[in-house]
């Protein structure tokens, strides 16, 4: 592993390249990464990153928001492979068909969509930023959400505002169990219960707070509590220990029987440090946009970040 590591510095002064790494990949990604964070912090640390590369280490839809805010740049993408269950739910034409229902309608999608759904958004939106979005979107007009149902169900209970959602889901954090969850309280009683809003209803309903990967880091390491349930991808746990080393931090059970009784999102863990090496050795695989497209997805992403 100390040989890879090496090689893989070598490679990155090299070729003048960043790795940035989303909190839901593998701890050892995560420590090797110039810089670890959620949607919104990777999309600014890629719009003002000066590398000549950018080595996304997560899904598609994330390194293609990369190279549509540095057009210039090399994006690469580990393997190509690694996509998104609630991104492949909502394709750009079935986007543009559901918008042409509600012509007067503002369009705002989540960052988990391909680039031909921004590309037809008047705004997008991360978790950590959905609800000023919504708030800067006048109280007269009528809003379409897409593609994530449980955000775009939270969105409306938080803003009280009438909007239309597309029937899109994160596998990962539709499949947490109550029944499970119902004998982890009564094993931790003075546990909370913390949940990212992709979360499904009942878990929103019973948790002690709701936020984005970071606001959740934050909560945690802010908390004078010492044990949390954490409903979201299993990969936050490593940032969120190393923040608070002294607190019993316990991944939300999940339905399936799976080895380590937590949720983890399997086309974030595509990426190894084998393919990181290999990406940067042969520079590809390569993020590759059509320039209209990627001008048409960067409006609604620098309406978001204007909010800043
Ligand atoms: S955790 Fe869910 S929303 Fe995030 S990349 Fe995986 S499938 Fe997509």
């Amino acid at each position: 592993m100390e040989e890879l590591l090496e090689k893989i510095h070598q490679l990155k002064q090299h070729y003048n390249a960043v790795i940035l790494a989303h909190y839901y990949q593998d701890p050892a990604i995560q420590d090797l990464a110039d810089f670890v964070g959620d949607s919104l912090d990777l999309s600014r640390k890629a719009r003002d990153s000066d590398a000549e590369v950018i080595v996304f280490a997560g899904v598609h839809f994330m390194a293609e928001t990369a190279k549509i805010l540095n057009p210039s740049k090399k994006v690469l993408l580990p393997d190509l492979d690694a996509g998104c269950s609630l991104a492949d739910s909502c394709t750009g034409k079935a986007f543009k068909e559901w918008k042409m229902q509600y012509p007067d309608h503002i369009s705002v999608t989540y960052i988990n969509c391909s680039a031909e759904v921004k590309a037809e958004s008047d705004w997008v939106c991360t978790s950590a930023n959905a609800l000023k979005v919504i708030q800067a979107i006048p109280e007269d007009k009528q809003i379409l959400f897409a593609p994530d149902k449980n955000l775009g169900n939270y969105l409306i209970k938080e803003t009280g505002r009438n909007m239309v959602l597309w029937n899109g889901e994160c596998m990962v954090h539709k499949a947490f169990s109550m029944e499970k969850l119902m004998k982890l309280w009564q094993q931790y009683p003075a546990a909370r219960l913390i949940a990212h809003p992709e979360s499904e209803d009942h878990v929103i309903r019973v948790a002690e707070f709701i936020g984005s990967t970071s606001a959740l880091l934050n909560y945690v390491q802010d908390s004078d509590k010492d044990t949390f349930i954490v409903a979201t991808e299993h990969g936050i746990l490593h940032e969120m220990q190393r923040r608070a080393p002294e607190k019993l931090l316990i991944p939300a059970p999940s339905k399936d029987n799976n080895s380590c009784a937590c949720s983890e999102c399997a086309f974030m863990k595509m990426n190894t440090m084998e393919k990181i090496y290999e990406c940067l050795l042969h520079g590809k695989p390569e993020i590759q946009l059509d320039e209209s497209l990627m001008k048409s997805a960067l409006r609604p992403i620098e309406r978001m970040l204007s909010l800043d």
